[in-house]
C-alpha cells in the first residue's frame, strides 16, 4: 500500500477519532518526530562549519513548534514584526533572527534594526530609506537572480514577473547608496520561489547570485533562500527531493566561492515548507453526503477558512478516510469531491478523488498540511480557527493552541 498516516504511526498512541473527540473538529495535528527529522535533514544538507539553516517562520508560526526549531539549533527568518515577536517569545536571540522586509515602513524596519536584528532590504528605495533613518546600519540586500521556480505563478519570487528583489543591473547603484549613508552590506539573499522538486533552477540561481555577490566587499553571509519541495502526492509514490544531490551541488558552488573570495563567510538556506509541511495533518468531520447532477460530494467542516491552499493555488493534498478510529482502506471506492462549509462554490479541499465510499460521521485526514495551513486560516464566515495538537516523541498528544471561541470574534469591538 502507498503511504498512510496510520501505517506510519503519525497519530502516536492516539487515533483521529479520539483526537477529534478530545479537541473538536476541525483540528490541526502535528507530529514532533517528523518535524525534528526535517529540521535535522536541512541542518545536515551541507557539511560545512559556517552553514546555517534559517527556518522560515511564515510556514508555521506555532509557538511550541518554534521552540522545537530553536531546540534543534536552527535560526529563523521573520517577515513581519509579529513574527519577530513570536520568535523572541520562543527563545530566539536577535542574532538568530533575520528580518526579510518587503515594502515596509521605516518604523517597521526600525523595529528590527533597533533590536539588533539584521534586515534584508528589497529595493533601492528601501535601501535609501534605511540609510536616512538608520545611517551606519548593517544590512543585507535581496537580489533577483533573474531565474525563478515554483509550483504556481503566485509563488515564483524571482525572474522578470515578480515584485521581489533588486535586479542585478542595479548592484552598482546599491553599492553607491550604501557608501552615501555609511551602510555596510553584510549579506546578500535570494529566494527564487516555492516547492521545487529538482535542484536545477535552484543551482542556477545560486550560481548567478554567487557571481553577483562577489561585487560586495564586506559580506559576512550569502543566503541562498528556501523553496525546497515536499512530495504532496505520496499516495502515488511521488519521489522526495534528492537531498544528497542538492547538497552536493550546493557544496560544490560554495567550495568555488571559498577558493576565490578570500575570506570565510557563512552560507544560509531558508526552508519553510520542507520543515513544517509533512509533520501536519488536518482532521475534519463529514456531515453530509450528496449527489448533485452526477457529482458526489462529501460535505465536511474543512472550509477554505481552515486550509486555503487548494482554493488559492489549486494545490493537491492527499486525503485519507477514518471510521471508528481506523483508516478505511478496503471495500468499495468512488470518485468524490471533498468540500467545506463556506458559502462559495470554490470551497473544495479535494476534487475528483477516488476514495473509499465515505459515510456521514467519518473523519477525513488531509495530509501535508503543516505548512501554509493554520497560518493562512481566517475567520471568514465568522468561523473559528481550529485547535492545534502536538503528538510528542513518546506518542502522547497535547494541546499547543486552543480553538478560538465566539468571544475571540468580538475582540476589538467597543463594548
Ligand atoms: C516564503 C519564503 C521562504 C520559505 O519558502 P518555502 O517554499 O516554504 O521553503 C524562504 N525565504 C523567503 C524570502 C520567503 O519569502
Amino acid at each position: 500500500m502507498a503511504y498512510s498516516l496510520e501505517e506510519n504511526h503519525f497519530f502516536g498512541n492516539s487515533n483521529p477519532a479520539e483526537l477529534v473527540e478530545t479537541y473538536g473538529s476541525p483540528l490541526y495535528v502535528y507530529n514532533e518526530e517528523i518535524f525534528r527529522t526535517r529540521c535535522r535533514e536541512m541542518a545536515d544538507l551541507v557539511d560545512r562549519p559556517n552553514f546555517k539553516v534559517n527556518y522560515s517562520t511564515k510556514a508555521n508560526s506555532n509557538l511550541e513548534l518554534l521552540k522545537i526549531v530553536h531546540d534543534e539549533g536552527l535560526c529563523a527568518d521573520a517577515m513581519s514584526p509579529g513574527e519577530i515577536h513570536v520568535l523572541m517569545e520562543a527563545g530566539f536571540e536577535p542574532g538568530e533572527i533575520f528580518y526579510i522586509g518587503n515594502n515596509v515602513s521605516a518604523e517597521e524596519m526600525g523595529f528590527a534594526i533597533e533590536r539588533d536584528i539584521t534586515v534584508s532590504v528589497d529595493s533601492l528605495s528601501q535601501l535609501e530609506m534605511v540609510g536616512k533613518t538608520h545611517p551606519g546600519a548593517r544590512v543585507a540586500v535581496r537580489l533577483n537572480p533573474g531565474v525563478g521556480a515554483g509550483h504556481h505563478e503566485k509563488v515564483i519570487t524571482a525572474g522578470k514577473k515578480t515584485k521581489f528583489g533588486i535586479n542585478l543591473d542595479k548592484v552598482d547603484e546599491a553599492l553607491k547608496i550604501a557608501i552615501r549613508y555609511g551602510l555596510t552590506i553584510v549579506g546578500v539573499n535570494q529566494h527564487i520561489g516555492s516547492l521545487f522538486m529538482t535542484g536545477e533552477a535552484y543551482a542556477e540561481a545560486v550560481s548567478v547570485v554567487l557571481d553577483a555577490a562577489r561585487r560586495f566587499p564586506h559580506l559576512q553571509f550569502v543566503d541562498l533562500g528556501g523553496g525546497f519541495g515536499i512530495p504532496y502526492r505520496k499516495q502515488e509514490d511521488q519521489e522526495r527531493l534528492n537531498l544528497s544531490d542538492l547538497g552536493r551541488r550546493i557544496r560544490h558552488m560554495i567550495g568555488k566561492w571559498d577558493d576565490t573570495y578570500g575570506r570565510e563567510i557563512t552560507f544560509k538556506i531558508e526552508p519553510g515548507r520542507y520543515i513544517a509541511a509533512e509533520c501536519g495533518a488536518l482532521l475534519g468531520t463529514v456531515y453530509s453526503m450528496k449527489d448533485n447532477a452526477g457529482t458526489r460530494y462529501a460535505g465536511t467542516d474543512l472550509g477554505f477558512n481552515v486550509l486555503i491552499r487548494p482554493e488559492l493555488y489549486g494545490s493537491h493534498h492527499d486525503v485519507e478516510v477514518y471510521r471508528e478510529g481506523r483508516q478505511v482502506t478496503e471495500g468499495p471506492a468512488e470518485v468524490v469531491n471533498v468540500v467545506g462549509n463556506i458559502c462559495e462554490t470554490g470551497d473544495a479541499v479535494a476534487k475528483d478523488r477516488k476514495l473509499p465510499v465515505i459515510q456521514e460521521r467519518d473523519i477525513v485526514a488531509v495530509l501535508d498540511a503543516g505548512a501554509y495551513g493554520y497560518v493562512m486560516s481566517s475567520n471568514y464566515n465568522n468561523r473559528l480557527r481550529p485547535a492545534e495538537v502536538l503528538i510528542d516523541q513518546k506518542g502522547n498528544h497535547r494541546l499547543i493552541r486552543k480553538r478560538e471561541t465566539l468571544d475571540d470574534l468580538m475582540k476589538g469591538f467597543a463594548k
